[in-house]
């Protein structure tokens, strides 16, 4: 350094932290603007003739247009899969099955950016979550299944499994590829044939992993996609050629299908809704709570089936975790999906939207105390802030009913026993999640918890080998583990 060197004097404006945009490209996805059924291995005009618009919700354009498959669509799709099943797929030894799972799942590993970006502009979610959670999980569902293609008689020792035949299933728009895949793949690994109904507002992924299926070499008819409302749905599961019957959706539509299907020979699994009870006790590690109450409902906008929506602190703590929650709350990022920086992105339809603006209005001309923090909501799409309710009571429809929004109703207890008691007081049976220091109480707990997933100290934990599913109302049957095989093999006891 020279002697004549003297001190940098640049004054620079001090930086600005708060914020910086980072948004991903929608550049690696092309939407085409029509779109026909996948029937048969190949993409086909609707016999209808009718077709619907998918809408991206945060900006509600149109993103193209999809086919809606009357009767004679559902027809064809599925004598297209029942000659797939008859002409090859059901005798295919489980090694050749196996090949194609496992190419199923490179290629959504491949080319998972393309549909995470994807997902998020049909459905609304965070570009985040679609990346790190939806993408993965939907890949390592196919890779879990391909194992098993190949080792049924391993799964089910002593018995000799069989495929059923042809598979309906229906999905919601809440996780459309991953529900896809939960439904797809041990369906396939088990020999069955498929014909798949995505939900109205979220077929994208579904037309996309459809062509995706073909560049892997899937033999036609062995997978079909038939989008449309719910008529469609209707008639594929009243369809008499489908001998199995997987949903995922509502309570309501769930009651609806298993109607249908009384007095058939129709196999039925059901996965629907819940109001997940969130157990919070005053020796609980409480800023990692804050973290699991937090992600348990804003996850997804809260549009998830075991999304914890009541949260029951004990009494002793309730003022100092609601501080906490609201001081966390103040943080989350509430806007554009594609933005990386979002927490919560936007509701998936006008339709939810109103549904939750209903309830909520409902909470607050019942006696319960809403909070929400100041957030600005973009002026175009479908938006609601993240929301808290106080001195809400077992009676209120907010603490019954389930929203599917980013929607947190808040209850004290005071011993175990009564949190169990409140936990339980619901027609919903699908998750639970508990918060304490003793592992002893976390057993007691998840013996008494009327849930088919109990989380401890955690929340929103999933694995393809762990099954997941309801009781009571929240429905029948497991997706998931070697369960999730169950409802597609014949032959096993
Ligand atoms: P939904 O209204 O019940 O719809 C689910 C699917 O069924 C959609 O594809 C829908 O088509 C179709 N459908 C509607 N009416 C039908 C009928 N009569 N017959 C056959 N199919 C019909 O539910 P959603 O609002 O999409 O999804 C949210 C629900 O799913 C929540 O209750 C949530 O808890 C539940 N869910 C449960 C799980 C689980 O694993 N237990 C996982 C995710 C979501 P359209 O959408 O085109 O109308
Ligand atoms: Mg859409």
């Amino acid at each position: 350094m020279s002697d004549d060197a003297s001190p940098a004097t640049t004054t620079t404006a001090p930086l600005d932290w708060s914020y910086a945009e980072s948004k991903e490209s929608t550049a690696i996805v092309s939407i085409p603007d029509e779109q026909g059924l996948w029937i048969g291995g190949r993409e086909v005009a609707a016999l209808s003739g009718n077709g619907f618009a998918s809408v991206n919700p945060a900006n509600e354009e149109t993103l193209g247009t999809v086919a809606e498959a009357g009767e004679a669509d559902v027809d064809a799709a599925v004598s297209a899969a029942r000659t797939a099943y008859e002409d090859g797929w059901r005798d295919l030894p489980g090694s050749e099955r196996s090949k194609y799972l496992f190419r199923l799942a490179r290629m959504l590993q491949e080319r998972a950016r393309e549909f995470a970006v994807l997902e998020t502009l049909d459905g609304g979610k965070p570009i985040r979550e679609a990346r790190d959670f939806d993408l993965p999980m939907a890949a390592a569902h196919f890779f879990y299944y391909a194992g098993w293609a190949d080792k049924l008689d391993y799964a089910f020792p002593g018995a000799t499994p069989r495929p059923v035949g042809v598979a309906g299933q229906v999905i919601p728009w809440n996780f459309p590829l991953l529900m896809l895949a939960w439904k797809v793949a041990p369906a396939l690994a088990a020999g069955n044939t498929v014909v798949l109904k995505p939900a109205e507002t979220t077929s994208l992924t579904a037309l996309e992993f459809a062509r995706m299926s073909a560049e892997a070499g899937l033999p036609d008819g062995v997978l079909n996609v038939i989008t449309g409302a719910g008529a469609t749905g209707a008639a594929l599961v009243g369809h008499e050629g489908v001998d199995k019957v997987a949903f995922t959706g509502s309570t309501a539509v769930g009651k609806l299908i298993q109607r249908a299907v009384a007095g058939s020979d129709k196999r039925l699994t059901l996965e629907l809704g819940g109001k997940a009870a969130h157990v919070v006790f005053d020796d609980a590690p409480l800023d990692q709570a804050i973290e699991g109450v937090v992600n348990g409902i804003f996850f997804n906008q809260g549009h998830v089936c075991c999304a914890g929506s009541r949260l029951l602190v004990q009494e002793s703590i309730h003022d100092v975790f609601v501080d906490k929650l609201k001081d966390r709350l103040d943080l989350l990022r509430v806007g554009d999906p594609l933005d990386k920086n979002t927490d919560i992105g936007a509701i998936n339809s006008p339709e939810q939207l109103e549904r939750i603006k209903e309830l909520v209005a409902d909470g607050e001309a019942t006696g319960g105390e809403r909070w929400q923090p100041a957030c600005d909501l973009p002026e175009r799409g479908y938006w609601f802030p993240p929301t808290l309710f106080l001195g809400v009571s077992q009676s209120h429809r907010i603490a019954q009913e389930e929203i599917f929004g980013p929607v947190l109703s808040i209850m004290t207890f005071r011993t175990e026993d009564e949190a169990i008691e409140k936990a339980n007081n619901t027609p919903y049976g699908l998750s639970a999640g508990v918060w304490t220091n003793k592992g002893s109480r976390i057993l007691w707990m998840a013996d008494r918890l009327e849930a088919g997933v109990v989380w401890a100290n955690t929340y929103n934990q999933f694995d393809p080998a762990s099954p997941f599913g309801g009781y009571k109302e929240s429905g029948f049957g497991r997706e998931g583990g070697r369960h999730g095989l169950l409802p597609y093999v014949e032959g096993v006891a």
